[in-house]
């Protein structure tokens, strides 16, 4: 049930109805930035009739929650979550960009691309240190020390790192490097995995399954909200079709569908959308132009040598070119693209005593 509030309730009658709806056994989540709050009652409480709640002083009405994922729709939240991140604000009119490569594999590349990618504008670094390989004997990326020259890489170009989890027990360690938490498609529908990131403190960068429907990414996206993260950034990239030309199908639909029934920020993938560097460019602009809030794209320094991905993989002066077509494209959906990230503002430790596990 929703319950929302009139627009001059006071914190005092909002606390009330909190205390009511936690009472019967709810869990009661808020929504931000909305003129009139409103208070979401979710989860397994008794019955209880309306009628309860609308005779407490500040109540307006209550409505029903007409979707399985209450906190994520729109009916709870009528305005976009915006939120911070180092600087620049994900989910608002301005488009960010993500980019790295697939796999941190070794100090060198890794840390070159990340100075390419920084001078061309991105907002983030992407990098995985611990890989969902669909085969067992591919690469799985270098793990913890992965983590530490992500950290290195966050030192030395100021931007935010974003990196996957692939377990619930991982979450602790990485969260000691990443500044944004990345569930791949491969676990949307891992649920210890999703509760264990609503616990965390950074923001969650939901990949859709390509087996997934919408339906079911909100739904995952539900769990990490319900246990109290509300900083979730859903990815659509792309779904498993008929069409083997490219190595998925990029769900265009899928991001207004979105849009429109939920207000959490939501991003493109054209790289594992289309499989292919050469198709990155086109599936971005169209991405933008469907009113994505920004991008995640994979750079590595050569076509097709990286250990994963590395035909999808744009070299750094494609990425370079990328952005330039992004400002067109955003420009003309009467939106930007972000300003570059100048400075990290928060000191970071030296990677070895930040992960504190290495001697
Ligand atoms: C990745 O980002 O490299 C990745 C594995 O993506 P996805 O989970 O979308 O397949
Ligand atoms: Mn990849």
């Amino acid at each position: 049930m929703l319950i929302i509030m009139r627009s001059d309730a006071t914190p005092e009658q909002i606390a009330t109805v909190i205390e009511l709806v936690e009472s019967f056994g709810f869990r009661a989540h808020i929504a931000h930035g909305v003129e009139r709050k409103v208070i979401g009652a979710v989860g397994k409480g008794q019955q209880v009739e309306r009628g309860v709640f609308l005779q407490l002083p500040g109540v307006e009405r209550t409505e029903p929650v007409s979707t399985p994922y209450p906190l994520a729709s729109r009916e709870f939240s009528r305005l976009d979550t915006i939120f911070s991140l180092n600087g620049f604000q994900v989910g608002g009119n301005e488009v960010v960009i993500f980019a790295g490569p697939c796999s941190v594999e070794n100090r060198n590349y890794f840390l070159e691309t990340a100075i390419a990618i920084k001078e061309a504008g991105a907002h983030a670094l992407q990098g995985g240190a611990y890989k969902p390989r669909s085969s067992p004997y591919s690469f799985q990326g270098l793990g913890e020390e992965g983590l530490e020259l992500l950290a290195e890489a966050r030192q030395i170009t100021g931007l935010p790192i974003i990196t996957e989890v692939i377990s619930a027990e991982q979450i602790p360690l990485v969260e000691q490097v990443a500044d944004v938490l990345q569930i791949g498609a491969r676990n949307m529908q891992n649920y210890p995995l999703l509760r264990a990131a609503g616990e965390s403190q950074r923001p969650v960068l939901l990949k859709r399954s390509m087996m997934a429907t919408v339906e079911e990414l909100l739904m995952a996206a539900e769990y990490i909200l319900a246990a109290g993260n509300p900083r979730v950034i859903l990815c659509e990239r792309g779904i498993r079709t008929f069409e083997p030309a490219t190595r998925n199908t990029t769900d265009i639909n899928a991001i207004p569908v979105l849009k429109s029934l939920t207000h959490l920020p939501v991003i493109l993938d054209p790289s594992h959308s289309t499989g292919y560097a050469e198709y990155v460019l086109p599936v971005a602009r169209a991405g933008i132009a469907a009113g994505a809030d920004g991008l995640i794209v994979e750079v590595y320094r050569s076509l097709g040598e990286a250990l994963s991905d590395g035909q999808q993989s744009l070299q750094p002066e494609g990425f370079a070119e990328l952005i330039r077509q992004a400002k067109a494209v955003s420009q003309a959906m009467g939106r930007s693209v972000a300003a570059p990230v100048t400075a990290y503002p928060v000191p970071v430790a030296p990677a070895r005593v930040l992960l504190g596990t290495r001697t």
